[in-house]
């Protein structure tokens, strides 16, 4: 078991002694549910920071299509039904953040997804002295459900509406070629009830391991605001973790 809160405090700061902090390379953990505009806010991270997303389902979708062993390994068992076991997703990411890429630091996005990958991933990341700051997106599920079952796309070209956001000009009808819209099953609200669900029951588990170990964990409220709103908080948040001189 880790030593806890109060003892990873102190062993940050002797290593802040030893090291400069400003040159310790960090984690950015980037927690939020299906809907809640991940993907979207880590890609402004890279481009603000310039350090890598590792996204571990397109990593495992990698090495599937590479067919190497851990890909094998990963099709295996997908084929029979299986979860990708903790350790060999353990091992694929910390195979990546050894990579040059990520000396200055990274976002993990998809990961850690349990509670073991979790553990192993704040312990492996202190002995290496990278710092870890979790941002946890936080949307109400009602605000996702309307967001994801106003969804519309035509079954023609592929165009995606959405009821609020991006209406059609005439409703339930494609702007380009007159098609009637349709609802993929993934947006159904049943399906995007079900798959909240799941992610509640996942990663309750983590983001309270996190609360109890890292010493950064910020919520940000991404219900109301637009995406670009929603990264100026980040920004603002991450600025003061990291520290003015080393990111601009
Ligand atoms: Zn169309």
């Amino acid at each position: 078991m880790p030593s806890g809160k109060t003892g990873r405090r102190v062993a940050s700061a002797v290593a802040s002694v030893e090291q400069k902090p400003a040159a310790r390379p960090i984690a950015i953990i980037l927690f939020g549910s299906p809907g809640s505009g991940k993907g979207t806010q880590s890609k402004y991270i890279v481009e603000w920071l310039k350090i890598p997303q590792i996204s571990t389902g397109d990593m495992l979708r990698e090495h599937i299509r590479r067919g190497d062993e851990i890909g094998r390994a990963v099709a295996d068992r997908m084929k029979a039904g299986l979860l990708v076991p903790d350790e060999l997703v353990n091992r694929m990411v910390f195979e990546r953040v050894q990579q040059p890429d990520c000396e200055r630091g990274f976002i993990l996005d998809g990961y850690p997804r349990t509670l073991a990958q979790a553990e192993e991933m704040v312990s492996v990341l202190d002995v290496r002295g990278t710092s870890q700051v979790v941002i946890h997106l936080v949307v109400d599920y009602n605000v996702i459900i309307s967001r994801m079952s106003g969804r519309r796309v035509c079954p023609k070209c592929g165009t995606l509406y959405n009821a609020v956001a991006r209406p059609p000009k005439v409703e339930g009808i494609c702007d380009l070629d007159g098609t009637p819209l349709v609802i993929r099953d993934d947006d159904r609200e049943e399906v995007v009830r079900e798959r909240l669900l799941q992610y509640e029951r996942q990663t309750r588990p983590v983001i309270e391991f996190f609360r109890a170990t890292i010493d950064r964990v910020i919520e940000v409220d991404a219900s109301g605001a637009g995406p670009e709103a929603v990264f100026e908080r980040i920004r603002g948040e991450l600025r003061e973790v990291l520290g003015q001189d080393r990111i601009r």
